[in-house]
């Protein structure tokens, strides 16, 4: 078992060479675990799974899912009492379809079964303790093998090495880990994993005076790849473009939040390369990638399994909008079926030209809250909204809320040349996305705040999507 949190303690109390002596010792031992000869060896098994058929996969899922489902049966409590109830046996679970016949599993169901979801077999030293963000609700706490750990390693340097980027490149990450202390008002606004090749840069320091600070140090570190929330990437990309500078690299990935097409575009023009978006969860339950074609997201259906719920709670068809509903292969130590997420996606009608067989979900996957529900019940989604807004040069930021179905409000951050023509253009078009029975309003603000780990949520609706 980890403590994360004593660690963190102890790290913010740190002056910085310590600190980058401390993050290149934990990379070390990172390193160790996660980049050994298994890391190498799961790898390229992994890898080799991206050139499977659509059978050779199906196999491969029902070989784990039957595995998962005898081990639930005879280890875990809580789906033991729940198959019995249903009068099920690990026999009845043959085909990833016959998944459908245990009910689905909300995260207020594993709030309240938590102990109930364990696998009683499970040894301690095998298992690593952990916790969600809980930015949405109370935090949830997980249990995962420390397998399952490595796995996700393996699926995100799969998905690397798709973009050209190997173990040992040089990558500077912006995520949400708080690596400077608020506080502070002067560089060095990043810490050092010199094993890993990682630079580790704060999302909270940013501003328009931090700027060439950072780009002074990306300069020196010259890195291969950044990673990092598209909200933070687009930061820095708009200060690039403003300049007309561009900062050349092979890849900038981002996840976490919905990635807007205006970030896409503004951000690989100015890093001069292509945007890879991911999808995961801390649940480890489900991991989806973009190929080298960006037409969607494949999901890593060798990882975890993913069903799309449509209002009657069934399995969608193609191009219908419903909750991501995953099933992690991987982790016995506190198996999740049927987990239900709050995110919103569909899945793709033709498959990716690449010819790989995992399944494509489409480009757009939002959290719940990010999608505007109008008077008439239509679903309004974020990349809607920005395909409408994202002309607007003269804004800084903005963002959007929906107090109720009436209410439409846009904040926004202007910039010196934003004039009452803006606030005209945001207003007519809103309209005529959201309909005429929605009162829309424009506020100007300073700043937007970011939630408390670092996320920026471009639209946040209050009004319930009914699913
Ligand atoms: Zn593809």
């Amino acid at each position: 078992m980890e403590t994360i949190d004593f660690l963190q303690s102890i790290y913010e109390a740190s002056p910085a060479f310590i600190q980058n002596a401390g993050v290149s010792l934990y990379g070390l031992k990172i390193y160790w675990r996660e980049h050994g000869s298994k890391f190498h060896r799961l790898l390229s098994e992994f890898e080799s799974h991206l050139k499977w058929s659509e059978s050779e996969l199906q196999a491969y899922q029902e070989e784990h899912l039957q595995r998962l489902i005898e081990h639930c049966y005879a280890n875990v409590p809580y789906y033991r009492e729940l198959m019995q109830s249903n009068k099920l046996t690990p026999s009845d679970f043959r085909r990833v379809s016959d998944i459908s016949k245990l009910p689905l599993l909300t995260r207020q169901m594993v709030l309240e079964n938590g102990e109930k979801l364990v696998a009683q077999n499970a040894r301690s030293r095998d298992r690593i303790v952990g916790h969600t963000s809980g930015t949405t609700g109370s935090p949830l706490r997980l249990i995962w093998d420390r397998h399952v750990c490595l796995l996700k390693t393996v699926v995100d340097w799969r998905q690397k090495r798709l973009a050209g980027i190997n173990p040992g490149d040089r990558i500077a990450f912006f995520l949400g880990r708080q690596v400077a202390p608020l506080s502070q008002t002067k560089p060095p606004f990043w810490r050092h994993n010199w094993v890993m090749n990682h630079l580790f840069c704060s999302s909270f320091h940013l501003s328009p005076e931090n700027m060439k600070f950072y780009f002074e140090k990306l300069t020196r570190f010259q890195p291969r790849a950044l990673e990092g929330y598209p909200s933070t990437m687009s930061v820095l990309a708009g200060y690039l473009n403003q300049r007309n500078e561009t900062f050349p690299l092979h890849a900038v990935f981002t996840s976490s939040e919905t990635l807007q097409e205006s970030q896409r575009i503004s951000i690989e023009k100015a890093f001069a390369c292509k945007v890879f978006d991911f999808y995961g969860m801390a649940e480890r339950v489900v991991f989806a990638i973009e190929c080298e074609q960006h037409t969607g997201k494949h999901i890593n259906s060798d990882f975890g399994l993913v069903e799309i719920s449509g209002s009657a709670g069934n399995v969608s068809r193609a191009n219908q909008l419903g909750r991501i509903i995953a099933t992690g292969l991987h982790n016995f130590s506190m198996p999740l079926i049927r987990y239900e997420t709050s995110d919103v996606t569909s899945m793709e009608k033709s498959p990716c030209r690449c010819g790989r067989s995992m399944p494509l979900m489409s480009g757009i996957t939002t959290k719940d809250e990010d999608i505007v529900v109008t008077p008439d019940g239509r679903y309004v989604s974020s990349s809607i909204l920005n395909a409408v807004t994202h002309h607007l040069i003269n804004v800084a930021e903005s963002q959007i809320v929906q107090e109720d179905r009436n209410r439409v409000v846009m904040h926004v951050v202007p910039r010196e040349t934003y004039s009452a023509v803006d606030t005209k253009f945001i207003l007519e078009s809103l309209q005529k996305v959201l309909g005429a029975e929605v009162i829309v309003s424009v506020e100007m603000v300073d700043s937007i705040p970011r939630s408390a780990n670092g996320k920026f949520r471009w639209v946040i609706s209050k009004v319930p999507l009914g699913f």
